[in-house]
């Protein structure tokens, strides 16, 4: 579905489909081997890119032009579904340029990305700018009621007349060439971002000397971190790197304050440092830009359009959602200060020193302060039980749970790189082929960091049983050789997060390719995959699966206590930093055409909503690729928070059955959310797995903050 091309066309779903032949270019060569084939990583070079992608643009113009000439009056079947089989090579080709972009970036790579992003904006404003297609797209439309079609084909005319019109099918000649011309301009500065970003993570790694500079790292992290000094040429020394996954867990266990302060600057000054990667500029020109197509297209702004079609529909409704968690986050926030500024007067007072008033980069550390003296749990205890392999057994066994799904890993099949294994998976009760699953979970220079699911293949039976590839990434540091991985927890809810996404995909039980798998509204799309996350910390999955790196021994039970109780510990500062990100994105797209300085936006909104100075938002503006490098989360990063929304609700479901293995309220998620893609409104698949609509209260609960006064039925 063309995916990772068009996002910037804010229309991703409906270019897909029907292989070329003869061809000498690999990147758009048919896939070979079984189940319909898998992507020829081992064959891929950069220089094939460019042409590879002109090829299959060109292809998938001429049979859109093929669609929109017929002599034939419009009908479904010679329109609509038509267009679901084109595309097939450009998504063959968007896969590998996808997985490029992300995990193998390369100065070679970003060249060719600089060369096509506008490129490839262009080539989607000619499908959708293509006036006969429209015409037909729009009769099929209009007569809809009076053709014999079922539901699942009424949602998708639907779909793409709306997805057409939103993208401008209806604009006369100027504007459309206007707007095209924004869309090139919006795709190479989202290219500039993202490659800003990356070389900020990749050019500022700290280097320490000397052992002394590690006080307080448990070995785990020592060992990472010699490893990434010893790989990036500093054998003897430490690196770590600035990347989330390596200053996540300084920040809570490095001693030296002074160090902490750098890690913390380092990795929140990401794209902001006033020099060649500076991305401030950048950021004023895409929000100038999107506010423009807003209003060229109709909209008052570009939150309004692309607020539409989601679940929310307005930005005041998703606004008025963060706003109900707002201030119970910060009022939390207030508390987990103050217990932390105790514990660090209580410091001072005993070692004779200065106190300190709790800032950004103290958070962490403090914070695993408290939970040691609140709770008596040490991460540090807990993450001996949590080895990389084992917690990935967790989640093929809790796939198996809930889906019937088995997992084999297969050797012999073409990767990027020699870290990514492949497992395949299949139907535990028929035996049947159900899909490959992909899993790279290393960080290596030119992979953006961060974790993430992405198709390679979608599920179709539209032209013939077609199954899906999909893959999870991560950014874990490999340590010595021969040693596990072991992860922090936050890390391994992470890690069944994205393995929610990818079996969203995997269970996709649909017929149209672009109604498959992922392919949901924005704010939907985090629900099954946050849902997931709450079998992490079911006893089956601990039990089994929590063992001992060197004993081999399952957590005790004390200690799994002991997470439970914990568990919304620290939710003000998660869901502060996550607020504040969403927040502020809203805002800056509900803003207009007004120009905007990011730095200073972002200081004086933060400012009006009473942020606490002790937190920074989660993504701060120049690094927030969400919001930057696509249209994709613009606007949308409050879409967290909705999917949340359902998933403390849904989660609830189980509670109140039989708990998280029950098989019925499994298999109506199943049926309902999991395996239906985009087939049916997702407020209606909601409510058929859930009997009731989702409100705000189950939420409340998850995160331990007091339920408003009326608490009130959100009808999605
Ligand atoms: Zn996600």
């Amino acid at each position: 579905m063309n995916k990772h091309l068009l996002a910037s066309a804010g229309a991703a779903a409906l270019l897909a489909a029907a292989p070329a032949s003869g061809t000498e270019n690999p990147l758009l060569a048919p896939w070979t081997g079984p189940h319909g084939g898998v992507p020829a990583f081992d064959q891929v070079r950069v220089e094939q890119f460019q042409p590879a992608l002109e090829a299959a643009m060109a292809e998938q113009l001429a049979e859109v032009d093929a669609i929109a000439a017929q002599a034939a009056a419009p009908t479904f079947d010679n329109t609509i579904a038509a267009l679901e089989h084109v595309g097939k090579t450009l998504d063959r080709v968007g896969t590998y340029y996808g997985v490029f972009a992300s995990t193998m970036s390369s100065p070679e790579f970003q060249a060719v990305e600089r060369e096509m992003a506008p490129k490839l904006a262009a080539f989607a404003d000619k499908i959708f700018q293509n006036e006969k297609l429209f015409a037909r797209i729009a009769a099929v439309y209009e007569t809809r009621e009076t053709l014999a079609l079922t539901p699942v084909q009424q949602r998708l005319v639907w779909l793409d007349h709306t997805r057409f019109v939103r993208a401008g099918a209806k604009l006369d000649a100027a504007a459309k060439t206007r707007l095209s011309e924004i869309n090139q301009e919006l795709a190479g500065l989202y290219t500039k971002f993202s490659q800003n970003v990356l070389a900020d993570e990749e050019g500022y790694v700290l280097v320490l000397e000397s052992e002394a500079d590690l006080a307080g790292l448990p070995d785990s992290l020592r060992s990472a971190a010699a490893a990434a000094a010893a790989s990036r040429g500093h054998a003897g020394k430490w690196a770590i790197l600035n990347t989330r996954s390596s200053m996540e867990p300084f920040l809570t266990y490095a001693d030296r304050r002074d160090l902490r302060e750098k890690v913390w600057t380092t990795y929140y000054s990401r794209g902001d440092n006033g020099d060649v990667h500076d991305n401030n500029a950048t950021i004023s020109a895409i929000l100038g830009l999107r506010a423009e197509r807003a209003q060229l297209l109709g909209y008052a702004t570009h939150a309004h359009w692309r607020l539409e079609n989601t679940m929310a529909k307005t930005p005041e409704r998703a606004m008025e959602l963060m706003e109900a968690v707002w201030k119970p986050a910060v009022a939390r926030v207030g508390e987990e200060v103050a217990d932390m500024q105790a514990i660090a007067d209580a410091e001072a007072a005993a070692s004779g020193t200065a106190t300190i008033a709790i800032a950004p980069w103290d958070y962490r550390y403090y914070a695993e302060k408290v939970r040691k003296a609140k709770y008596d749990l040490d991460e540090n205890e807990v993450k001996p039980y949590l080895q990389l392999d084992k917690l990935r057994e967790g989640m093929f066994w809790v796939a198996g749970e809930l889906f019937g799904f088995e997992f084999r890993p297969v050797t012999g099949v073409p990767v990027v790189h020699p870290d990514v294994r492949v497992w395949e998976v299949t139907d535990r009760a028929s035996g049947k082929h159900v899909g490959l699953w992909y899993f790279d979970p290393y960080a290596r220079k030119g992979k953006r960091s961060g974790a993430w699911m992405n198709a390679y293949r979608t599920q179709e039976r539209f032209a013939g049983e077609v199954t899906t590839i999909v893959s999870n990434n991560s950014n874990f540091v490999q340590g010595k050789a021969g040693e596990p991985i072991l992860v922090s927890w936050t890390d391994a809810e992470t890690m069944f997060h994205e393995f929610g996404h990818a079996l969203h995909g995997l269970n996709s039980n649909v017929d149209y390719p672009s109604l498959a798998g992922t392919a949901v509204f924005r704010d939907y799309v985090e629900f099954p995959s946050q849902l997931l996350e709450h079998w992490l910390p079911t006893r089956e999955v601990l039990e089994r699966f929590a063992l001992h790196h060197q004993t081999g021994e399952p957590i005790p039970a004390a200690l799994v206590a002991k997470i439970e109780q914990a568990e919304t510990f620290n939710q003000g500062f998660q869901a502060v930093e996550y607020l504040a990100s969403a927040l502020v994105d809203m805002k800056l797209h509900l803003a207009g055409a007004t120009p905007i300085d990011p730095d200073e936006f972002e200081r004086e909104t933060l400012a009006a909503l009473g942020m606490p100075s002790e937190i920074v938002m989660r993504h701060r503006t120049p690094q927030f690729g969400h919001v930057f490098s696509g249209d994709g989360y613009s606007a949308g990063y409050y879409s967290y928070l909705w999917s949340d929304t359902l998933t403390a609700d849904a989660f609830e479901a189980f509670t109140e059955a039989g708990g998280p293995y029950d098989k019925t309220v499994a298999k109506r998620l199943r049926d309902h959310v999991f395996s239906v893609g985009n087939t049916i409104d997702p407020a209606d698949g909601y409510r058929a797995f859930r009997g009731k609509d989702p409100g705000i209260a189950a939420l409340m609960r998850k995160r331990g903050f007091p339920l408003p006064s009326a608490e009130s039925s959100r009808s999605n």
